[in-house]
């Protein structure tokens, strides 16, 4: 003990005192520059840019599809389909939405640290194990069928939850056809029943087949309730849309719906059987040129020899790959950028973390160039269908699967 009191000691402390008051101050600037610097440094490499008022828009476009009472309870799982779930829930609540759905626990725990209030609905699968963490996080969970409901009900109690009924998808839900059970769930007293849905398996088919099948869904569900009604149940907050189920299958009793795709406008205007409406993309998807460089007939380009050029090209490197959520099943010249006012198709395989593409008919394309990815370029655009369409999968896919790295900035023009 004496030695620590001896001057050199002492001198020691009060150094150490500094040294970490000067590196907190360091960090403390270096945050605050970075706030006020904000959005108005240029992005680097790829980026996502999110327009706020397009998704008011939107979100003004669904509740004039909808019937007056019926509230709007977005889905925003999947990180908003890559949009970003908290911003565009903060976004929403502005813009008076009130509800939202999650996939999952974490995704509700999630919204609710940021902050976000209201009713947060959990379509999916919540191990019991974490079922404390419902009434923690107000979360609301969905039953997925009668097991569930009973097993939740024997561990808790107060929770706040909806009935998920099977009316043909298959997937969750409790058998339409089995009143009894879904009657002992509403009568349950153990949680509070707020709701009770189904999910139509082909809301956004324009043929025979999808459209008599969802009409079959919704009349079954309808069933349902006037047979629950008839045995004297109350019947909670109902709902059966997504996105092209609004568009689609108009309905007229139902307390909420449940829009995805619509309120970030990508919606296919084919698959639309009645109405067409005005809904707007509210995402673009940008990258850099890194360099462009030329290629000599014969010569490769990429990983495994992908390409060998038929004639000499200029290429550029663009700085998105496969980890940022460009398809690699684009390789090739079946997908392509714009930039600088052309269309540049892929060269070789899309890569990790980079892409190459032929820029030899846009003539000035140099490095730091902006390269459109999703999105539009002077009279020319590439729709996320597009992209959708040209490799194989669907819209939902390609939203949900843009990459972390893709810095997303939000900016909200005057829309309407
Ligand atoms: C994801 C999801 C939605 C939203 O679907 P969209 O097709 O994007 O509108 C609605 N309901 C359920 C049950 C979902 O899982």
């Amino acid at each position: 003990m004496p030695q620590l009191l001896s001057s050199g000691n002492t001198l020691f402390v009060v150094y150490l005192c500094f040294a970490c008051l000067s590196v907190l101050v360091l960090v403390l600037v270096k945050l605050a520059s970075r706030i006020t610097r904000g959005s108005t440094e240029q992005p680097q490499r790829a980026w996502i840019v999110i327009d706020l008022g397009l998704l008011k828009h939107n979100v003004n476009i669904i509740r004039s599809l909808v019937d007056n009472e019926c509230k709007l309870m977005p889905a925003i799982k999947g990180n908003a389909y890559g949009l970003g779930m908290v911003p565009i829930a903060k976004a929403l609540w502005r813009f008076g939405v009130h509800d939202f759905c999650v996939a999952s626990l974490s995704e509700g725990i999630e919204l609710r640290k940021s902050g976000i209030r209201g009713n947060i609905l959990i379509l999916g699968y919540t191990n019991p194990d974490n079922w404390a963490l419902l009434k923690k996080y107000r979360l609301t969970q969905t039953l997925v069928d009668y097991e569930y409901g009973m097993s939740l009900a024997a561990c808790s109690t107060g929770l706040s939850v909806h009935i998920k009924v099977d009316t043909g998808m298959h997937r969750l839900g409790e058998c339409v056809d089995q009143t009894d059970r879904i009657c002992d769930l509403l009568s349950c007293n153990r949680f509070a029943v707020k709701g009770i849905f189904t999910q139509l398996s082909n809301s956004d088919s324009n043929e025979l087949m999808g459209i008599y099948q969802n009409r079959n869904q919704l009349a079954r569900f309808e069933e349902m309730l006037s047979r629950i009604q008839s045995q004297g149940i109350a019947i909670p907050e109902t709902h059966t849309q997504n996105s092209y189920g609004i568009i689609n299958y108009p309905q007229k009793s139902v307390a909420l719906a449940r829009p995805g795709l619509a309120i970030y406008g990508v919606i296919d205007q084919k698959l639309c059987i009645n109405n067409q409406p005005d809904l707007r993309p509210i995402f673009e998807v940008r990258a850099r040129v890194a360099l462009t460089k030329h290629i000599a007939t014969g010569e490769c380009v990429g990983y495994g020899d992908g390409y060998v050029a038929t004639e000499d090209l200029t290429i550029a490197v663009v700085t998105i790959g496969y980890a940022d959520g460009f398809p690699r099943n684009l390789s090739n010249g079946r997908g392509g950028v714009l930039v600088r006012g052309g269309y540049a198709p892929v060269v070789g395989f899309v890569c990790m973390d980079q892409t190459t593409v032929d820029v030899s008919r846009i003539p000035g394309v140099v490095a730091g160039d902006i390269a459109t990815i999703i999105g539009n370029d002077s009279d020319k655009s590439i729709t996320i269908s597009q992209i959708a369409d040209m490799s194989n999968t669907i819209s939902n896919e390609i939203m949900s699967r843009l990459g972390e790295r893709l810095e997303r900035r939000y900016v909200e023009a005057d829309s309407q």
